[in-house]
């Protein structure tokens, strides 16, 4: 039963799904708009890593995003009938003595045992790849497939709502008016493409570039993802997605010679194999300045709204921020002050 409310969301990339799933979990009526130039969500990796390594902290919130988005992708997945989630184990490889005295010491502590495995000998003699200073397993971490989840959450939507596939063309919004349609409510989750939107401008958005390798590699092993100054994840039939570059203030998606050297320099800190390239991809992050998304209502424009600003973490941020945001649209409830827009308005 819709609950009468009309509301249009542009963008289907993972912020624009959540939130649209979000909605119609509440009987919106919803309108996803979305013009397929989609270069971050299905490029990600999609790993949920609730550690931060370079001071072994636990990432921010990561009590409340874990346990909210275990149920939200395991609920998409049960109403599509598609397999995209799944527990991984992360194997942090030691970058230096003092690292692995971190973790000796976070390990003791009460609100860490939910994210690390206390060190065994058998991780200092772990030989599958160089472990010089031994090495430390996550616990709780998590990947999300993103070439199953976004069309498993797209087929939802359309099965329940509608969606256009086309630029969203500013010009045609007058008032609460999109071509000639009233819409309660305009939902911005444009990705870095946000820095364009005429209303929502003065957000701060760092286009982040990163390129990903998709590897062939007799020598990783399939049943853990192994971190050190790079990721790697297993596909399956002996290919991993290696990665990323991060270059800041980049908006273009040439694949280039630098980001493949790069991240095969880096893989070389784990295993001496010259694997073979398989697939090489370049995404857009939309990097927010102040490491928090952007989150809330235009200051003259009431119903113009924004959810944005993922950044690096979006699959671990986007389920508890997209609901917490439509509990804030629909029902009024206050969102976390860390993501308010209101930090921006007269700067
Ligand atoms: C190489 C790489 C690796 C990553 N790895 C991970 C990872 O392992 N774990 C993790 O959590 N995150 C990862 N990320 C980050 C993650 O991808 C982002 O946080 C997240 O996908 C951002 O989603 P979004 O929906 O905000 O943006 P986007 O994915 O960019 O989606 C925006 C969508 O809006 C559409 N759009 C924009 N403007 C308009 C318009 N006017 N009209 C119609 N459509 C429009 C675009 O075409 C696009 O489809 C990675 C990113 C990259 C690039």
């Amino acid at each position: 039963m819709s609950n009468s409310r009309k509301i249009v969301v542009v963008g289907a990339g993972l912020s624009g799904v959540s939130v649209a799933i979000q909605l119609l979990r509440k009987n919106v009526d919803v309108t996803l708009v979305d013009n397929g130039k989609n270069v971050s969500s299905i490029i990600a990796a999609g790993l949920i890593n609730p550690l931060v390594f370079r001071r072994m902290t636990k990432g921010w919130r990561v009590d409340d995003f874990i346990p909210y988005l275990k149920s939200f992708y395991s609920s998409i997945e049960e109403e599509s009938g598609t397999k995209f989630f799944e527990k991984l184990p992360i194997r942090r490889l030691f970058s230096t003595e003092h690292e692995r005295e971190l973790w000796e010491k976070k390990q003791l502590r009460e609100d860490f045992t939910d994210y690390m495995t206390p060190l065994e000998e058998s991780d200092d003699t772990y030989d599958r790849c160089k472990n010089p200073f031994g090495s430390g397993r996550i616990k709780n971490a998590f990947v999300v497939h993103p070439i199953g989840f976004l069309p498993a959450a797209k087929q939802i939507i359309a099965e329940k709502g509608t969606i256009l596939n086309e630029t969203f063309d500013y010009e045609e919004l007058k008032g609460t008016t999109y071509k000639g349609e009233h819409y309660d409510d305009i939902i911005f989750c444009e990705g870095y493409h946000g820095m364009d939107n005429p209303w929502f401008s003065f957000l701060p958005i760092n286009p982040t570039k990163g390129e990903v390798l998709t590897v062939r590699s007799e020598e990783l092993p399939e049943d853990e993802s192994l971190n050190r100054k790079c990721f790697n994840l297993p596909l399956g039939n002996k290919e991993f997605k290696i990665g990323a570059t991060i270059d800041w203030n980049n908006t273009s998606l040439e694949l280039t010679e630098e980001g493949r050297n790069e991240i095969l320099e880096k893989l070389s800190f784990i295993i001496d194999e010259k694997v073979e390239v398989v697939r090489q991809q370049a995404g857009i992050r939309p990097g927010p300045i102040s490491r928090r998304p952007y989150i809330g209502t235009h200051p003259n424009h009431p119903h113009y709204h924004v959810f944005n600003g993922l950044g690096s973490k979006g699959y671990l941020l986007c389920p508890l921020l997209s609901k917490e945001f439509v509990d804030f649209l629909l029902d009024g409830k206050e969102l976390d002050p860390e993501v308010r827009i209101e930090r921006y308005l007269n700067k």
